[in-house]
């Protein structure tokens, strides 16, 4: 098949496997020869790597982005009557974790340009949980399509509450902001390999980064069942949340060529942004920061018929996400922000992520960028 009539991937895993197919399938076999497939010597190799890689002091793995978050909560210690503070707009495991340790998830407005936490509605929303008996304990910046959040300013308004800083980055690993690789904010910093992810594995996977030496040694108890110094010997309630010896040599094999892919996003985006300027919201992104690119998402006001002509027309097109959590009939039940959170709202109706993958070809992008205009224009 030509590169000219080979159909246009939303994301694009098989092209990525056909290029490291036999480092992949030598990395697998290895595992099979050696059994360890639980915290074998791949888990710690990868994440020397993921330090190597981000700077972060310590980079613990585990079962997958949800449970991520879920260690760095439980090692804070987080329960009944804390407030986490997480945007509206976001996938939603953001909420769920503090939801499912009987924490409450106080929902926060997001901003128009980045899609990322507003400081000023959290700074509000600090206020109000006090009024509800919460104790404001930790906000959630969830650097949203791969772009990192302002994380000064919430970085600020936290430290003089005393709240804890929690990087939801399963969307940016390998994003900067003004120099610093995401890893290094926050108290914490979590990610996902979730397939689908910038950097994906084939199964379920996520890691923490700190540089708190304390936080490192609970989290790596909880994960392995609240473990004290010698087996059987559980000093905590903890998790089964281990990333599998396979998916860390899978890790290693991609997290080789992954810098190459960032910047093929980064070239991709810039091409988008270059040809759909002016004929919709194209992303944007803050001065000093640099996006993974998880998502290319536009912003068009009549969405529903631009995303049925693009289909039409043999373009994968995904609404991430279309509805806020502060409307999901699970979260119904918890406080927003009495300024409430009508960006996330109004985003959720007008969001239309483009194919992004870092082997998509200039001719896919030009089809996608052909098509796209000729469904604005209907
Ligand atoms: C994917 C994702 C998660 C959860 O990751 P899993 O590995 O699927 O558990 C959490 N937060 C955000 C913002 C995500 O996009």
């Amino acid at each position: 098949m030509s590169e000219y009539s080979a159909p246009t991937q939303f994301i694009d895993l098989a092209a990525q496997q056909k290029l490291i197919r036999p480092q992949l399938d030598l990395a697998i076999s290895r595992v099979l020869d050696h059994g360890q497939y639980i915290m074998g010597p791949e888990v710690k190799e990868f994440e020397d790597h993921l330090c190597k890689f981000t700077g972060a002091k310590h980079a613990l793995s585990c079962a997958n982005g949800t449970d991520a978050l879920t260690l760095v909560l439980m090692a804070w210690g987080i329960g009944p009557g804390d407030a986490v503070f997480v945007p509206s707009f976001t996938y939603v495991a953001t909420a769920e974790a503090p939801a499912q340790l009987g924490a409450t998830p106080f929902f926060v407005d997001v901003l128009e340009n980045t899609f990322n936490i507003d400081p000023s509605s959290f700074k509000q929303a600090v206020v109000e949980c006090r009024k509800l008996d919460l104790k404001p304990a930790v906000v959630i910046v969830v650097d949203l399509f791969g772009q990192p959040a302002n994380i000064d300013a919430i970085t600020e308004i936290a430290n003089s509450e005393g709240i804890k800083v929690l990087v939801d980055g399963a969307q940016s690993f390998g994003a900067e902001s003004h120099g610093r690789r995401v890893g290094l904010m926050g108290d914490a910093t979590t990610t996902s390999f979730f397939p689908a992810k910038p950097l994906g594995c084939y199964g379920d996977g996520g890691a923490v980064f700190t540089d708190d030496d304390e936080l490192a040694e609970i989290i790596n108890s909880i994960r392995l069942h609240g473990k004290g110094g010698q087996k059987y010997d559980n000093v905590r309630i903890g998790l089964n949340s281990r990333l599998d010896t396979i998916q860390a040599a899978i890790l290693i094999e991609k997290l080789a060529i992954y810098e190459g892919e960032l910047e093929a996003r980064q070239m991709i985006a810039q091409r988008y942004s270059n040809a759909l300027d002016g004929f919709c919201q194209t992303p944007i992104l803050s001065p000093g920061v640099s996006s993974s690119w998880a998502q290319y998402t536009i912003l068009v006001n009549d969405r529903e018929k631009v995303h049925a002509a693009l289909k039409q027309s043999g373009i994968p097109s995904v609404i991430y996400y279309p509805i806020p959590l502060t409307r999901q009939l699970g979260y119904l039940n918890y406080p927003q922000v009495s300024s409430l959170t009508s960006v996330s709202d109004a985003l959720a109706k007008k969001v239309l992520s483009l194919p992004m993958h870092p082997y998509l070809t200039e001719s896919n992008q030009d089809q996608v960028i052909l098509k796209l205009k000729l469904a604005l224009e209907k």
